[in-house]
């Protein structure tokens, strides 16, 4: 079967009703938990032949997260469903006003490589939950993970409700000349704005999730042994293939010897040995980005790292200093593991360079003051974030997640992701019993006066 034939039959199973009980959503949502749980060995075997990923991280940084955001949906779904009341203004009294929560229709999920399973399956969980069938297309660069992904969950699935599609470029461009009521993608802000523009064709509703580059700062009077530490294990985890990972460190000068020494003690602690790398540590997903990233390191700004294992795509967790705004590795998102540190005599300049730059996706910031904290979250533009940590905040459900500006359009994860996935109808209900003469011909200036005291 192809995609555009499963796309018209997930078209006719969407308009025979039957994705919208309550009962129905939470079976598929069970459903998928179950697969999952009764195939993680296949999920961890494709995923390690892909990147060398250990089932530690997957668990971690992939599963947990899928689990999670299922058990919040399992929980809650009939919660969500429910319609809202809303207050009513005074001009409608004594009407009642609420909004009702309805599917968009039939979606599609087009998928990153960096965390194969949860990039393409929360949105997949948002779009069930929310009553859509839904097409999947997860990233043909982790190619193992998608066929797995395709291989276990085709076969537990009728495809009238979910179906993954493998493909690269050519495939996705395919799906999207379908008149999809829903988009949902992850990945490269130049393919974001592609993806944009076809689904303009249609009006159809997007939500972009994107990258940029994420700053971490600083400041004097932060715990530089936890501030090092977590920064550390944002950045190296998934060997900085993390789209919330610090790009960058923007750290007060006064403090950026004592900063980079830590860095350096906790990178020997959390890998200390090149042997045992191999078991903790990612590889870069294909040669292509690999080569990309050597080129960002320049040997005279290596402060720790700079090394690599090209058979094995691996290239050790790297710290640059000695760096501007102006270096090639400020160009770009780095989305490896390299960690460029640049210093700062004046807050104020580096809160306007971040903010001269497209809107991050993510934003940390290492610090007690909170005056200062108050003041970079209300100057700079970005995604979301975290005080005095990296990366964690996407594990609270009850955070929406998502980009601003250049790094991404709308939100996810639980409510968020249902909401994503959701129209909803404002409805004002009135009573037959009352109404006033106000609103209706012939028009007076005593009219005039009341209508002016009740609006103003
Ligand atoms: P990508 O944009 O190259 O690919 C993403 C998806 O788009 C893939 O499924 C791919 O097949 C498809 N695609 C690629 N080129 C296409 C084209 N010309 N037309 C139509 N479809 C196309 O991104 P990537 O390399 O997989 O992921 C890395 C990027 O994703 C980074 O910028 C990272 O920051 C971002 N990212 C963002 C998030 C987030 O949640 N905001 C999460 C992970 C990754």
């Amino acid at each position: 079967m192809t995609p555009q034939n499963i796309f018209a039959e997930q078209r006719e199973f969407f308009l025979s009703e039957q994705t919208k009980p309550l009962k129905f959503r939470i079976k598929q949502l069970k459903k998928l938990k179950k697969t999952l749980l009764d195939n993680e060995k296949y999920l961890y075997e494709a995923i390690y032949k892909d990147f060398g990923k250990s089932k530690f991280e997957t668990y971690a940084t992939e599963l947990s997260l899928i689990y999670s955001e299922l058990n919040i949906a399992i929980k809650k779904l009939s919660k969500w469903m429910k319609p809202k009341k809303k207050r009513t203004n005074l001009a409608n009294l004594p009407g009642k006003s609420y909004i009702i929560p309805e599917p968009l229709g039939v979606s599609l999920v087009i998928g990153a490589w960096n965390y194969p399973y949860q990039l393409s399956l929360i949105p997949v969980i948002s779009a069930i939950a929310a009553g859509n069938t839904v097409i999947v297309k997860p990233s043909e660069l982790s190619k193992n993970s998608s066929a797995v992904m395709a291989k276990i969950l085709n076969r537990k699935f009728i495809p009238e409700i979910l179906y993954v599609t493998e493909g690269g470029v050519k495939e996705t461009q395919d799906l999207l000349k379908l008149n999809f009521d829903k988009i949902f993608f992850t990945g490269s802000v130049p393919v974001g704005k592609i993806i944009y523009k076809e689904a303009a064709k249609n009006l159809t509703p997007v939500t972009l999730e994107l990258g940029g580059k994420s700053p971490t700062f600083v400041l004097k009077g932060a715990n530089i042994k936890m501030t090092a530490k977590r920064i550390v294990w944002g950045k190296f985890l998934n060997a900085g293939q993390t789209c919330v990972a610090t790009d960058y460190v923007l750290v007060d000068k006064s403090i950026e010897t004592e900063l980079l020494k830590e860095i350096k003690k906790q990178i020997n602690i959390q890998f200390p040995s090149m042997e045992i790398l191999p078991e903790n540590y990612v590889q870069i997903i294909n040669e292509r980005n690999f080569d990309r990233l050597l080129k960002l390191i320049k040997p005279k700004q290596i402060y720790i790292g700079g090394t690599f294992d090209k058979s094995k795509r691996i290239i050790h967790p790297t710290v640059l200093h000695n760096i501007s705004f102006d270096d090639s590795v400020m160009d770009d998102e780095i989305f490896g593991p390299i960690l460029p540190v640049i210093p700062f005599e004046n807050l104020e300049n580096a809160i306007q360079k971040v903010k001269e730059r497209p809107k991050p996706l993510a934003l940390y910031i290492f610090a007690s003051d909170k005056k200062l904290i108050k003041k970079i979250h209300s100057k700079i533009s970005f995604g979301g974030g975290a005080v005095n940590d990296t990366v964690m905040q996407l594990t609270n459900g009850n955070l929406p997640f998502g980009g601003a500006g250049t790094s991404g359009t709308g939100n996810y994860h639980a409510y968020a992701g249902f909401q994503a996935f959701s129209h909803f109808k404002s409805i004002l209900k009135k009573p037959f019993w009352f109404e006033p003469s106000l609103k209706y011909a012939p028009y007076s200036n005593k009219k005039m006066k009341w209508l002016k005291r009740l609006i103003e």
